[in-house]
């Protein structure tokens, strides 16, 4: 395990703190590379260490506080904008389109309203207590099964036992995602934290590493599953209404989508990558979380 990290804590006025943990450079040099094995290293520094993301560049730190703060306010609208939409059912494009494109769903019900609406409430009352997110580098010398810096953008943390129980199943089952969804609500107070590859900071625009927080928040908080991924199909055409009410990634290009204004695509949320070009400035920052 990596056991030092790097831990920057911001909390603002209402006393809700976000915590990212993960590594500056020096630190990550001077204290995992220097105890490892000669051959070990080697593999370490070329694969690693020119990709991470260093919690002492300022610019590192304003782009993810900033996704941060952008994530939880598109929770907070999204809750809104749903929960009017409960009440009024009266037609609304950005609505329609949102279900239509996203959740698969041409004539949405009161149900896929309901269902919907309560998503984003759990997501936005977790993102709006306390939230500690962890760069994967933190966990990618983990036991087998834990957080890695494969291609996954991020992840929830999930005990070993519990993961390799699911992971058998799940492997022999067309139905990967309701396992991992049922799996989420009977484990949930054993979910970890969310883990996300910091060095998203450097494709990603700033939405787009929102769109990653509310990702993994919608797995935290209200126990979504992974059926498809915008991220690797471009959209979320074939997926069944059904799945697409349990989606995570319909969750996280929806609540991007209220807080655009606008449905967005996977197009919209890639580069520039947001350190070298953050939305907001620090005082746009410091009413939220500074
Ligand atoms: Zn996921």
């Amino acid at each position: 395990m990596y056991l030092e990290t790097t831990r920057l804590s911001y909390t603002n006025s209402k006393a809700q703190r976000v915590t990212f943990a993960g590594f500056t450079e020096k630190d990550f040099k001077k204290r995992y590379l220097a105890a490892l094995e000669t051959g070990k290293r080697e593999y370490i520094e070329k694969y690693t260490v020119p990709h991470i993301a260093d919690l002492s560049d300022s610019d590192v730190q304003l782009a993810l506080i900033d996704a941060f703060c952008i994530a939880r306010e598109a929770s907070v609208q999204a809750d809104a904008f749903f929960s009017a939409a409960l009440k009024s059912k009266q037609p609304n494009k950005l609505l329609s389109d949102i279900f239509s494109e996203l959740f698969s769903t041409k004539k949405p019900g009161g149900s896929d309203y309901r269902v919907v609406q309560e998503t984003f409430e759990k997501t936005r009352r977790g993102l709006d207590g306390s939230v500690t997110i962890c760069d994967m580098f933190k966990g990618a010398d983990h036991e087998p099964g834990g957080p890695s810096w494969g291609p996954s953008e991020g992840e929830v943390l999930i005990p070993q036992h519990i993961l390799r129980d699911y992971s058998r199943r799940a492997k022999k089952s067309d139905a990967a995602g309701d396992i991992m969804r049922k799996m989420l609500e009977k484990e949930g107070e054993q979910v970890q934290d969310i883990y996300m590859r910091f060095n998203l900071v450097r494709e990603l625009t700033v939405e787009g590493l929102a769109r990653v927080i509310f990702h993994e928040a919608t797995h935290k908080f209200a126990y979504t599953g992974d059926y498809q991924y915008i991220y690797d199909a471009t959209s979320m055409k074939g997926i069944k209404a059904k799945q697409a009410l349990y989606n995570a990634d319909s969750y996280a290009f929806a609540g991007m989508s209220v807080y655009l204004n606008r449905v967005v695509s996977k197009a919209d949320l890639v580069g520039p990558a947001a350190c070298s070009q953050p939305m907001h400035d620090m005082r746009w920052l410091q009413d939220r979380m500074l």
